[in-house]
Parts: structure tokens; C-alpha cells; sequence
């Protein structure tokens, strides 16, 4: 299956500060959840992309929060500065990929103001989130491409093989004395 990746999920120095996000160093994600994604990259074809870098954004570059996720869309760095049409045009890049190249799942990046899918920041730079989701996932999303983030790895995998539940219930269970 083909699925659509967060380049900086993938170790790619493309977020905002320089840096990357890669899962392999992800304190929150446990041992078998980094095997786990291995498996799925080896297992499937993965197409990185970076929204931002896409919508012609530099790295790095000033942080940015949605100030209004609907029309008119508006999102803005910590200086007042819009970038919307920059994040619109990513969502739309990645929109056109997906369709071109029939992509309809993506593991994408939690709390960005483009990747999210599962809240993003209030708007006022104070780390406060709410729930919403970024702007690329929304496009996405309304256009039937399912999203998880990097917390959701075993969700991801149970959708690309239904069978991986129960087989891995089935693989805890062995040895167990009932
Ligand atoms: Fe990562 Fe998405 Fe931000 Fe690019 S826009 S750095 S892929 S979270």
C-alpha cells in the first residue's frame, strides 16, 4: 500500500527550528511501536513530504498557529507574519500527490499546524491546545485519505492488515498458561 509520511517523521531536518521528529527517537513511542513502524516502511511504499517546505517555506522558520481553520483560512507566525497561502499550497501539493499517485492513508505529524490530526494550538503562541486538526490533514481528511500520527502506530497497522490485532493477541497469548 502506498502511504503518505511526514518527512520529519522520517528523520528529515525540515520543522520549523531545523530539526526533525524522527520516530526512532520519540521518547513517547515504545520499542515495539518503533519496530512496528520499521516494519511498515519496509512493508509498504512510503512517499515523504513536508506540507510546509512544499508550500514554499524555508527551514528553519518562525514558528506558526492557526489563527482561523476556515474560510477565510488564516495562519500566522509569532510576528504577525501570514503564511496562509504557504500552508494552503501545501495542502493542496500533498492533495495532488495523493491523488496522482492514489495514496489514500497517511501517517502524519501530531500537533502541527499542518499534520495534526489530533488538536493543534490555540492561536495565541502560549502552548495551549484545542481540538482541531492542520490544515494539510483537513484537506486530506475531507477528500477521504485516512490519517494517523506517530502515536497511533499500532491503529495504523491494524488498518493496513485488519489480521495484525488478532495475530498479535494470538502471539501475546502464546506461552501463557490459562
Ligand atoms: Fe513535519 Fe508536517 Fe511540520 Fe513538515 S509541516 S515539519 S512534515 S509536521
Amino acid at each position: 500500500m502506498k502511504i503518505l509520511v511526514s518527512s520529519c517523521l522520517l528523520g528529515e531536518d525540515v520543522r520549523y527550528d531545523g530539526e526533525n521528529s524522527a520516530i526512532a527517537y520519540n521518547t513517547s513511542s515504545s520499542f515495539s511501536e518503533k519496530e512496528l513502524f520499521m516494519d511498515i516502511i519496509c512493508e509498504h511504499s512510503i512517499y515523504s513530504f513536508c506540507p510546509e517546505v512544499s508550500g514554499g517555506l524555508n527551514t528553519p522558520r518562525e514558528a506558526a498557529e492557526i489563527i482561523s481553520s476556515n474560510k477565510p483560512f488564516n495562519i500566522q507566525t509569532k510576528t504577525g507574519k501570514n503564511v496562509t497561502i504557504n500552508f494552503l499550497l501545501g495542502a493542496k501539493n500533498a492533495l495532488d500527490l495523493c491523488k496522482e499517485e492514489n495514496i489514500t492513508v497517511a501517517l502524519l505529524k501530531s500537533k502541527s499546524p499542518s499534520c495534526a490530526n489530533d488538536g493543534i494550538y490555540d492561536g495565541t503562541f502560549n502552548g495551549k491546545m484545542i481540538q482541531g486538526v492542520g490544515i494539510t490533514t483537513k484537506l486530506l481528511e475531507e477528500n477521504g485519505v485516512r490519517v494517523f500520527n506517530e502515536n497511533q502506530i499500532n491503529e495504523l497497522a491494524e488498518y493496513l492488515n485488519p489480521k495484525f490485532n488478532k495475530l498479535s493477541l494470538a502471539n501475546s497469548l502464546k506461552g501463557l498458561k490459562l
